[in-house]
């Protein structure tokens, strides 16, 4: 399986990071080794002092399919869940400024945390889905889907243009505003609505 994630796709996010809002999607890859395996605690990697939670909804790709059109993206995922895309916000910005891929800073071992699923008749909306992050019991990130640029139906229409979507692939569909630090002991838990989609202990 494979990881597609999509950056800057909520405007508060790109305004608090000073980026310039992109004219399509901007997208990376995270590899199946990135995953953060159940129950294990997230290691800050020692080539970071500032790496960032980035609360995400998922997507779960149910369905193999090649340009896709955004009327028929619907039969092509079946489940909503959340995440988190750990970035390592200090070797990014170097990254960045050289114009190098984000790889080495978004894509290291247990920078994607993929936390529980939800069949998507479960939402009356999928572009109306409220999610958050709660960082040693606190919020810390707040979001719903109805504020993405590019909401999930046109995501896929995009992503399946350069990529074949396989079954069990996750989209990671970028994160809204309040990103931060994370530290040694804290504790990050995700919301959908009311429901746990995941908690983790930082180390
Ligand atoms: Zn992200």
């Amino acid at each position: 399986m494979k990881i597609i994630c999509i950056g800057r796709n909520y405007a508060d996010h790109i305004k608090e990071l000073d980026n310039a809002k992109p004219a399509e999607p901007v997208i990376f890859l995270k590899p199946d080794t990135a995953i953060l395996l159940k129950k294990q605690p997230f290691f800050i990697p020692e080539f970071s002092n500032d790496v960032h939670h980035e609360v995400e909804l998922l997507v779960r790709i149910n369905k193999i399919g090649k340009h896709i059109d955004k009327k028929f993206a619907p039969k092509y995922y079946d489940e909503i869940g959340l995440g988190i895309d750990f970035t390592a916000r200090d070797l990014q910005a170097k990254l960045k400024a050289q114009g190098l891929p984000w790889e080495k800073a978004k894509s290291f071992d247990g920078a994607a945390v993929v936390g529980n699923f939800m069949p998507k008749e479960h939402f009356k909306d999928v572009d109306n889905i409220e999610f958050s992050l709660n960082c040693n019991g606190k919020t810390v990130q707040k979001g719903n889907s109805m504020m993405m640029m590019w909401k999930i139906d046109a995501l896929i229409e995009y992503v399946s243009k350069y990529f074949t979507l396989k079954i069990g692939d996750v989209i990671f569909t970028g994160t809204p505003a309040g990103v931060g630090r994370v530290k040694a002991e804290d504790v990050l838990t995700g919301f959908i609505g009311e429901t746990e989609m995941f908690s983790i202990k930082v180390k």
